[in-house]
């Protein structure tokens, strides 16, 4: 375990983010840091890893510009690479929402974890709402969570549309490390709901705490690791369930028809039997992958 993996945004007016990109991706290729990371005038959005030294290094020079001083970095140890390359971009913005501008100083409150857990067990009426999209859900999510059928963050539009009745009550959103939260939950608030909260940290700062308690399966993360499964009692380990047989299991592939390239939750042994693919037709088709089934 001497590799880290490293997640961190921040929004902030950044004034010269070409010149960012340029030394940032110099100091990445020196010290073998890779990962994604999007620069936009909004901030910075980034998953990076590399050798426990580097990843030190990479944290002084990413702190060194003041805009990024005070930067939370969220670290997982690891054992190797969880990145192939590395890329450093421009971008408009550092999450795609597309819904407009939002007000970015009048998010929904943090929530901790601890108060989470408190909000959980004081039988008080609140709504909990994924701020993801459905193949991330479909895997892991909190108790009672709404797990809108999102297929990409833009969607998070229909999503507050939806809830528009429930606007007096108590909303908690959530998404893996944050970043979306504080569009998604500023979004809900400038719709007029009063009383909004996003958990400080995402997924990620809650599992690390409080495994086994009331987040229910696995986390999809967006690096090799492809999930992290935090619990480890029985019935909170898995709850998404295999396309073919029903059993329980975080496990999935996409169809290997590349024309299909639907994702499906699977367990190993039907993966097998159904030769990677979704459907009689995706086995049969041409556009089917012959390389190796790692
Ligand atoms: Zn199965
Ligand atoms: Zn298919």
């Amino acid at each position: 375990m001497n590799y880290r993996i490293l997640l961190f945004y921040k929004y902030i007016t950044f004034a010269e983010p070409q010149k960012f990109v340029e030394e940032h991706l110099k100091f990445c290729h020196e010290h073998d840091i890779k990962g994604r990371v999007w620069i936009s005038s909004e901030g910075i959005n980034a998953t990076v890893s590399g050798l426990t030294a580097n990843i030190e290094k990479y944290k002084n020079e990413i702190s060194s510009y003041p805009e990024f001083s005070d930067l939370w970095f969220k670290e997982d140890p690891y054992f190797e690479h969880a990145f192939n390359k590395i890329h450093v971009r421009l971008k408009s913005e550092i999450v795609n929402a597309s819904f407009g501008e939002v007000d970015l100083n009048k998010t929904g409150k943090y929530l901790s974890p601890e108060k989470l857990n408190e909000l959980y067990e004081s039988g008080k009426d609140f709504i909990i709402v994924d701020a993801r999209n459905e193949y991330e859900s479909a895997i892991g999510k909190f108790r009672n969570a709404i797990t809108p059928k999102m297929e990409t963050f833009r969607d998070w539009v229909k999503v507050a549309s939806d809830l528009k009745d429930q606007r007096e009550k108590t909303i908690v959103t959530y998404c893996t490390g944050g970043i979306r939260c504080e569009k998604a939950s500023a979004y809900l608030v400038e719709q007029g709901f009063k009383d909004v909260y996003q958990i400080k940290g995402g997924i990620w700062n809650y599992i690390k705490q409080f495994p086994d308690k009331y987040w229910e399966g696995s986390m999809f993360v967006f690096d090799e690791r492809r999930i992290v499964t935090p619990n480890k009692s029985e019935e909170l380990k898995h709850i998404g369930e295999c396309y073919y047989c029903g059993k329980k299991t975080s496990y999935y592939i996409n169809c290997h028809n590349q024309v299909c390239n639907k994702m499906i939750i699977t367990c190993h042994e039907c993966k097998v039997t159904n030769d990677y693919c979704c459907c009689e037709g995706c086995r049969n088709s041409v556009n089917k992958r012959t390389a190796y089934h790692g």
